[in-house]
């Protein structure tokens, strides 16, 4: 059963970004009232140990795609949620700074 959603917990949500689905199209980027969100190139170190289908879709997107800037600012408003032809970004209880 789902306990009682409390607004204190607002501040405590922000986006998750799905690297396997984002395509860097940066909607959720424009879409943000509250600039949690950028477009960030991904270091090619990184890439390592991505796997094959992540890599593709970097290089459809010049090695671009969203990152969580500012999570401390998201509002939990499902604006890039809904905006996200992807579905690549979720809300959820944030444990940590951004990515
Ligand atoms: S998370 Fe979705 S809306 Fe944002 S850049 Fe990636 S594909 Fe586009
Ligand atoms: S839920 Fe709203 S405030 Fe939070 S990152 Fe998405 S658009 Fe920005």
């Amino acid at each position: 059963m789902n306990r009682a959603f409390d607004c204190g917990e607002i501040e405590a949500i922000a986006p998750v970004i799905d690297r396997d689905r984002c395509v860097g199209d940066s909607g959720c980027v424009a879409v943000c009232p509250h600039q949690v969100l950028a477009l960030k190139a991904v270091a090619a170190h990184d890439c390592d140990g991505l796997p094959a289908s992540t890599r593709f879709l970097l290089s459809l997107s010049q090695g671009l795609q969203a990152a969580v800037v500012a999570p401390e600012c998201c509002r939990a408003c499902g604006l890039c949620l809904a905006v996200c032809s992807q579905h690549a970004i979720t809300l959820q209880v944030r444990n940590g700074d951004a990515e």
